[in-house]
């Protein structure tokens, strides 16, 4: 049993890991500042201590008071489209914020680091399914800050002996029986879509349909939020610093992604075609073989349609997520 601190911890992702390491016996603390977090999805079990990455004096009190082993940095803001419109925010967050983590972490003496980064890294990548070695050059300020912050772990590993291990994620879905996805503002297509099947939207909204793929509509490597987890779980155990692209290596269109959520909820969702959102890379699969051979990680929920629906069975109990 390790004691972790799992900071953005009252988050979408940061909640459904914080019961994977409950359930694996761990000591959890929760860091948020529950700007997109929310009360009601952090577990009774954790100890939480509110506060902003900007303070740095608060992130040094956590550690002091939590020592904990290691830290889960989740706490960062990660819409494409929003990016493309605020980067102040994206930079300011993802790296200032970010920073005076790591600075925290440094001089509190804690010494390892799971980073959540970003396909988004890759910008339009040169081939699919993206692996670890293809260059990393983000199309949005959002990529860029989380590619930022990559280089900066490198060094605080080389220099300063803290090591990490950055896990690129590919598109988080679905939910745990516990916990699902609620953002005050929501941009994500599948809950977007469900929310149509809940009677909360009129119509779903696709994003471009002349991209170069084979229904023109946008791919992405959806992967479910449990094996997302338990990539993290290993992640504690990595035996070195590393980066990992972390997705199932499959595909899924937006209009393949409308048309599952049509036969899961069982209502016809109807649906408006918009110009292209700024900042979206056509086609996002992950090359996983990496993690899969060092960290002996197995997604085992890859089927599109479970992934979906768990979501929906969480939106069904929680049609207004955690209400605040
Ligand atoms: N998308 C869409 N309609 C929506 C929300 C998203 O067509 O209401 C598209 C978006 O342009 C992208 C894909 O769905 O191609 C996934 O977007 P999302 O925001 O869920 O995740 P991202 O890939 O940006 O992290």
């Amino acid at each position: 049993m390790s004691k972790i601190l799992v900071v953005g911890g009252a988050g979408y992702i940061g909640s459904i890991c914080v019961e994977e390491l409950l359930n694996a016996g761990h000591h959890v603390g929760v860091f948020d500042n529950l700007s997109e977090g929310h009360r009601r999805a952090i577990d009774p079990r954790v100890r939480f201590f509110q506060g902003d990455l900007a303070d740095i004096s608060v992130i040094k009190l956590a550690l002091t008071e939590f020592q904990p082993d290691a830290v889960m940095h989740f706490a960062a803001n990660a819409l494409v489209g929003e990016s493309m419109t605020k980067p102040e925010k994206y930079f300011n967050n993802n790296v200032c914020n970010g920073l005076n983590l790591l600075n925290a972490m440094h001089e509190c003496g804690v010494k390892r680091l799971v980073f959540s980064s970003t396909c988004a890294t890759f910008g339009i990548p040169e081939s699919v399914p993206i692996h670890e070695g293809l260059p990393q050059n983000p199309i949005n300020p959002y990529g860029e800050s989380k590619l930022i912050f990559e280089k900066i772990l490198r060094w605080y590993d080389e220099i300063h002996g803290l090591t990490f291990v950055a896990l690129r994620y590919f598109n988080a879905a679905g939910a745990s029986e516990q916990f699902g996805e609620d953002h005050r503002i929501e941009t994500h297509l599948i809950p977007n879509v469900l929310k149509v099947a809940l009677g909360q939207r009129q119509a779903a909204e696709i994003y471009g349909t002349d991209y170069p793929t084979p229904d023109g509509t946008c791919i992405r490597d959806y992967i479910h939020i449990r094996d997302l987890a338990s990539a993290h779980m290993l992640a504690l155990e990595a035996p070195k610093s590393a980066f990992y692209n972390l997705g199932t290596g499959g595909g899924t269109s937006v209009k393949e992604i409308i048309d599952t959520c049509r036969a899961v909820t069982g209502h016809e969702i109807p649906v408006l075609e918009r110009p292209r959102r700024a900042g979206d890379p056509p086609r996002l699969i992950a090359a996983s073989e990496k993690i899969r051979a060092e960290l002996g990680w197995t997604p085992k929920h890859q089927d599109i349609r479970k992934i979906i629906e768990s979501a929906w069975a969480w939106h069904v109990k929680h049609p207004n997520g955690y209400g605040d």
